[in-house]
């Protein structure tokens, strides 16, 4: 049977861990400085579960967000987008705001499973965001909520697994 192809695609602003998370999840690394170089536009990993097997093609945002736009190609056949905000930066969750509302004028969201992701959840004593604000935010857009941490690789496959769950309508 072939893997049923899945487009996931991390939105959110630059230095919230993106690319740490997709680092992670792919691969089982983690950088503290600098930002990993990943390389291509996407990463494959395959995921099992039950009795089906997803190929799981996960997008980085290639520095695009600086411009506060989104490529309609890089939105385009999502099946899964994961907003990533930073646990320590009140700032990161307000942008991650605003991409949801580019994203809704930009892409059919309807059919899109949406997942919130609050990432550094390791820095707990600088938390700057309120966890209820996030979920609450999480519940209104219909998005499951997530606290992760690439550097210490938590919340990440279990956060990934209830997105392919809900995408799967399983
Ligand atoms: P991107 O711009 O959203 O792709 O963010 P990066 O993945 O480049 O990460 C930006 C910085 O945050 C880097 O220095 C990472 O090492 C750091 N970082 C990423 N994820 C975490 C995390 O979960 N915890 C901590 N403490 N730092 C992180
Ligand atoms: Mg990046």
């Amino acid at each position: 049977m072939e893997p049923d192809q899945v487009k996931i695609v991390l939105i959110g602003e630059a230095r919230v861990g993106k690319s740490s998370i997709i680092s992670r999840y792919i691969s089982n690394t983690f950088q503290e400085f600098g930002t990993p170089t990943l390389g291509c536009a996407y990463h494959t990993r395959q995921l099992n579960i039950n009795d089906k097997i997803l190929k799981l093609n996960i997008w980085d945002t290639a520095g695009q967000e600086r411009y506060h736009s989104l490529s309609k190609s890089y939105s385009r056949d999502s099946k899964i987008i994961i907003l990533v905000y930073d646990i320590t930066s009140y700032e990161s969750f307000k942008a991650m705001k605003r991409w949801h509302e580019i994203l809704q004028k930009e892409i059919v969201l309807p059919t899109t499973i949406l997942g919130v992701f609050g990432n550094k959840a390791d820095l707990i004593q600088s938390e700057e965001v309120p966890i209820i604000e996030a979920q609450k935010f999480a519940n209104v857009i219909n998005a499951s909520f997530r606290k992760t941490s690439a550097k210490e690789n938590a919340g990440i496959e279990e956060g990934l697994i209830e997105l392919c769950k809900r995408y799967l309508k399983i």
